[in-house]
């Protein structure tokens, strides 16, 4: 053995004898970023939760649209339950090396939204919807919150519906969602085949197409945000022309 190869050993053992913590400081870099983006992440959910119950009324107003628009209903509001309700609303895989994130959609939560167990009368008579609940345990009361989206009222102290209730709404509703994004996938990779298959039919070079060119996504991403402001317009519009 060299005698550099020794010097590291015996550098190696004195530093586990001290009880000297053997992180390097390119890992204690990466651990102090990895929890400054979770806690940038995190501010950044709460607000984006804060703005989308602060238009419930106007959402809710617009429920059908979004549900049968794709670039909003495909929006993520994985971050609308708050991690009390133990919920399941984000989902990561690793397929083959690249990282695939499957979250709560929009059209999803309108559907969970929209079963009577979510459900509240407000005392202005319209329905109220729960959108904050925690359960320490199965047999626990539930304590679950509500928001009028018709006179902006918050309902405390719910305890009519068992915790499980809502949880089993909201995870049966995701895994939907994560099975229509594999589908989704399947069909779209099957219609890329299909293309590659006719375009070689038809004579094209072979060797210049593959499979995966002709692999197209859905329509393109619409924020949180944007959805927001192009409904207010649509509203502000529609008064207008009323008026
Ligand atoms: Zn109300």
């Amino acid at each position: 053995m060299s005698q550099v190869t020794n010097e590291s050993l015996a550098k190696f053992g004195k530093l586990l004898q001290e009880g000297i913590p053997l992180i390097a400081e390119a890992f204690k870099h990466e651990e102090d970023e990895q929890k400054e983006l979770f806690e940038w992440q995190e501010r950044r959910f709460t607000r984006k939760r804060k703005l989308l119950l602060e238009s419930l009324g106007m959402i809710l107003r617009h429920k059908d649209e979004i549900i049968s628009t794709p670039r909003y209903a495909n929006i993520d509001v994985h971050f609308i339950f708050d991690d009390s309700a133990k919920v399941r609303t984000s989902c990561e895989f690793n397929f083959c090396g690249a990282p695939v994130s499957i979250n709560l959609r929009l059209a999803t939560l309108l559907k969970i939204w929209d079963n009577d167990q979510f459900k509240i009368e407000c005392d202005c008579g319209a329905d109220a919807i729960i959108y904050k609940f925690k359960s320490t345990s199965p047999s626990d009361d539930c304590v679950a919150t509500a928001l009028c989206p018709c006179c902006k009222k918050e309902i405390h102290d719910i305890k009519s519906v068992p915790p499980s209730d809502y949880v089993h709404i909201v995870n049966n509703f995701f895994i939907d969602d994560m099975t229509a994004v594999a589908r989704n996938f399947l069909a779209k990779w099957r219609l890329a085949k299909k293309v590659f298959q006719e375009k070689i039919k038809n004579g094209q070079n072979g060797r210049k197409l593959q499979t995966a060119d002709k692999l197209y996504g859905d329509s393109d991403l619409c924020s949180l945000e944007t959805m927001i402001q192009e409904l207010q317009l649509k509203e502000f519009e529609e008064a207008s022309i009323r008026t």
